[in-house]
């Protein structure tokens, strides 16, 4: 397959650290141009605006989008109205409707959309996918509990509506969650702490249940100082599964298994490349799915006030 010309477009935190180092060891994509108002990449050529960059380069083929979801749609409606191929970061859009709308789109454009859920790409989740395939899950626990100041300082949209507040890093351990488990499971019963000056919220706790009554019980938490927990708990009949470190590690009844090294981001962008080759889109919602029952059934309680 020949290079596919590739552009970015919302330059910050996650494109510096994953973005850039994963599409620079991917043979398949080369990175042409950026679009963000302020930030740049050095090296690359960049534009304030998504319009200005296609109109710069028509040559570009694909474009990652980046910026925080509330702002996400519009420049996937450009790209893909443009007949470009879209790769956009979790969360996928500010609303379950706007992201259908888009892999409409795609679907009519004839071109790939691909929704991405980095963390079902770390090494433990198709080894628990692959056990829970076989022996059934009895209980689930997810702990994902980190320090806001410390994982997203300066980041006001995370706070604003459409920005998810704690269900931003909780999306990954849904995104996990929706992966591994062999039935769907869905919201019972919620609890979502609003701080008294925020419209986000900084901690959930959600309960979950399945067809067979498997109980599944997530506490997601913005107040956790020191070390960052992102851990998943499965009970089964044959013994515990124990997942640490975002799915970087896992033990299976206190036994670590030997797992490949965590490349989330290559993976992501090898999937993007299989999927254009084959002329194919990946738009899974379930795990944004959950969040909106979340918001949709979860009691609210305002909490002490946050301040960065
Ligand atoms: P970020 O650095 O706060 O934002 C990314 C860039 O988006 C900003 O540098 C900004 O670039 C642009 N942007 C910000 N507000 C905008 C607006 N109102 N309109 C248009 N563009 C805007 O965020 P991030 O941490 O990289 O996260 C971006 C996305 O990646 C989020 O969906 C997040 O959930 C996801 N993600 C983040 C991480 C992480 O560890 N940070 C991990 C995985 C996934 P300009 O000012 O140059 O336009």
């Amino acid at each position: 397959m020949s290079t596919i010309k590739l552009a970015i477009v919302g330059v910050g935190k996650i494109v510096y650290d994953q973005h850039v180092p994963a599409i620079a060891g991917n043979a398949n994509f080369t990175l042409l141009a950026t679009a963000s108002r302020n930030n740049t990449i050095d090296g690359v050529a960049s534009f304030p605006t998504i319009e200005a960059m296609l109109a710069a380069h028509p040559e570009i083929e694909a474009v990652s989008l980046c910026m925080p979801p509330q702002y996400r749609y519009k420049a996937a409606y450009a790209a893909l109205s443009a007949g470009k191929h879209v790769l956009m970061e979790k969360p996928p859009g500010a609303t379950l409707s706007e992201v259908s709308d888009l892999k409409r789109l795609a679907a009519e454009k004839g071109v790939t959309l691909f929704a991405t859920w980095h963390s079902r790409h770390a090494p433990a989740v198709p080894v628990m996918k692959a056990f829970l395939a076989e022996y059934a899950p009895r209980k689930v626990t997810i702990n994902w509990k980190e320090d806001v100041r410390q994982w997203h300082p300066n980041q006001d949209w995370i706070w604003q509506p459409g920005g998810l507040g704690v269900f931003d890093p909780g999306i990954n351990a849904l995104s996990i969650m929706t992966e591994i488990l062999p039935r769907a499971v869905f919201l019972r019963a919620a609890e979502l702490s609003f701080p008294e000056n925020r419209e986000a919220p900084i901690a959930a706790d959600l309960h979950f249940t399945n067809a067979d009554g498997l109980p599944v019980e997530a506490q997601f938490d913005w107040r956790q100082t020191g070390k960052q927990s992102w851990d998943i708990i499965v009970e089964t009949d044959k013994g515990e599964l124990r997942m640490a470190d975002g799915g970087a590690k896992l033990s299976i009844d206190g036994v670590a298994q030997e797992l490949p090294p965590e490349a989330e981001y290559p993976s992501l962008y090898s999937h993007f490349a299989d999927l254009i080759q084959n002329g194919k889109s990946d738009v899974d919602l379930s795990p944004l799915r959950q969040i909106a029952d979340a918001f949709m059934l979860g009691k609210r309680q305002v909490v002490e006030a946050f301040h960065d």
